[in-house]
């Protein structure tokens, strides 16, 4: 079984999945595995300084962030070019960690799975979590000490929370539920969806 997890910052993605993980899911993280890849002496490092120049690369050998997201802000071909390199590269990896899970399920935890067709053709089912934008904000101001307008332009720049619902098979809506609830519901579709694919 393959499940696509996502869903917009502070929503309780990370949470949904721990709890998939304990429930014996194999968690394949698409953001930590974009990280490596552009981590110092990180596979996607020599492509990237070849496709922007070695002003991409931060003296540590990493790939330079602030850069690169000033760059792709006002440069739609470069951002094209960008995910050009790592999409790919992103699919390969995870797709490898998925086969050395075995026979375990996997959850791909995808955020950008509502723009991507590739991604939902290798999921069985798209598990969306969400929440109120105001939750996502408290949350997230909780959780990092960002400020509150630092939250809001971080979800304005993500996929409008409509468009990840329009792609779900299940919606887990992740509001006022104390986290003992909130595990019951990934329990019981767990259950659900597990029975459905045996
Ligand atoms: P995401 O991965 O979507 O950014 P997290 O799972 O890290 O979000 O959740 C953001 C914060 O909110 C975390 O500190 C988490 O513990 C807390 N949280 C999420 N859902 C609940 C809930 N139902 N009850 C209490 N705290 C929650």
């Amino acid at each position: 079984m393959r499940i696509g997890l996502t869903g917009g910052i502070g929503s309780g993605k990370s949470t949904v999945a721990a709890r998939l993980a304990a429930l014996g899911a194999a968690i394949v993280d698409t953001d930590a595995i974009a990280r490596e890849l552009t981590a110092a002496g990180g596979a996607a490092i020599e492509a990237l300084r070849d496709a922007f120049g070695a002003r991409a690369i931060a003296a540590d050998g990493a790939l330079d962030r602030a850069f690169m997201r000033a760059h792709v802000f006002v440069d739609a071909a470069a951002r094209r070019r960008l995910e050009g390199i790592l999409h790919p590269m992103i699919a390969v990896e995870a797709l490898r960690r998925a086969d050395a899970a075995g026979a375990a399920p996997v959850v791909f935890d995808v955020p950008l799975l509502a723009e991507s067709a590739h991604w939902r053709a290798r999921v069985q089912r798209v598990l969306v979590v969400d929440c109120a934008e105001s939750t996502q904000v408290e949350r997230v101001v909780r959780r990092s000490g960002w400020s509150a307008d630092e939250v809001r332009r971080v979800i304005a720049q993500q996929t409008p929370r409509a468009r990840r619902r329009a792609i779900a098979d299940a919606v887990i809506h992740n509001d006022g539920l104390p986290l003992d609830a909130l595990h019951a519901e990934v329990d019981a579709l767990w259950a659900h969806w597990s029975a459905a694919v045996l």
